[in-house]
């Protein structure tokens, strides 16, 4: 499908991070990215974006740009946002952490029904079409830790991170000092920490590990490329929200009442509530 011919409320833009780093920014769905990193012989997406015919778009213009197979798909975690637009690639390895393929058969059994897909059809009549056309099946293979692939004098790493969710998983492409991060970071977002299989000490612990690499160019999950320092502050953030929440259960005050600080504003108003619902559950746990 050529880009003028999807429909304008699925378009995207196509922004080159660097010569063999291009990414797609879908301004709905608070600025979501898909990637894709163009190595000597095939390159290797990250993440399909949200509806298929924006995969199949991304693949195409990337194969057509880049003359060049897509060989790999590697999906930084299980949100649909992220993983729904694969229906494209069939013919692809898709791969992400082992934590990746537990959560995706958690979701195709509890949420990812006919069922549930018929229900959002009727809520969003004018997508319709588009979520019919939405596959999701199981990765062909997950990795534990880090994974590597290599073309030649050139490499693409993979680290499970398990921050943002239990899969959260990041590429770095050490050539071009490109790290795409996966939800972990959405750039200039209050953080999205409210999955039920995420761990904000792994989260803390990833950001560590980021930081130390050798990075010139950031692609968050959602937002706009930012640089290093980015990271910092998030990082900062998440680890005053710890503190706070640790605090907050050794008080006995209830997640409700933490007051949080400023930071950038929230996409959604649940968001720090629910954030901070999960943490005080998280630390509860850990002191018990
Ligand atoms: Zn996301």
């Amino acid at each position: 499908m050529e880009m003028n011919s999807l429909q304008s409320s699925l378009e995207f833009d196509l922004i080159e991070v660097s010569p063999r780093v291009v990414i797609a920014n879908y301004k709905d769905c608070f600025g979501v990215n898909a990637a894709a990193i163009i190595l000597n012989n095939f390159t290797i997406c990250v993440d399909s974006l949200f509806y298929p015919p924006q995969g199949k778009a991304f693949r195409k213009i990337v194969e057509s740009k880049y003359k060049l197979p897509v060989k790999y798909l590697f999906l930084t975690h299980y949100h649909g946002d992220h993983v729904f637009g694969m229906a494209s690639f069939k013919d692809v390895e898709v791969f992400g952490s082992q934590e990746l393929i537990k959560n995706m058969k958690r979701r195709m059994k509890e949420q990812w029904t006919k069922d549930e897909f018929e229900k959002w059809k009727d809520e969003e009549p004018e997508l319709a079409h588009v979520i019919s056309q939405i596959e999701v099946w199981l990765p062909d293979y997950g990795f534990k830790g880090s994974h590597t692939i290599s073309d030649g004098d050139l490499r693409a790493e993979f680290y499970h991170s398990g921050g943002h969710t239990g899969c959260s998983a990041y590429a770095y492409f050490p050539a071009e000092r490109v790290l795409i991060t996966g939800d972990d970071l959405a750039s200039f977002d209050w953080p999205y920490i409210s999955d039920s299989t995420g761990d904000p000490d792994r989260w803390i612990a990833s950001f560590e590990a980021m930081l130390k690499l050798d990075v010139d160019k950031v692609v968050p999950g959602h937002g706009p490329v930012v640089d290093k320092e980015h990271i910092l502050v998030h990082l900062n953030y998440i680890k005053s929200l710890r503190e706070l929440v640790i605090c907050a259960i050794s008080n006995g005050t209830p997640p409700e009442d933490i007051q949080v600080p400023e930071f950038y504003k929230t996409a959604e108003d649940w968001q720090i509530p629910r954030a901070l619902k999960h943490l005080h559950n998280f630390y509860s746990a850990k002191s018990r």
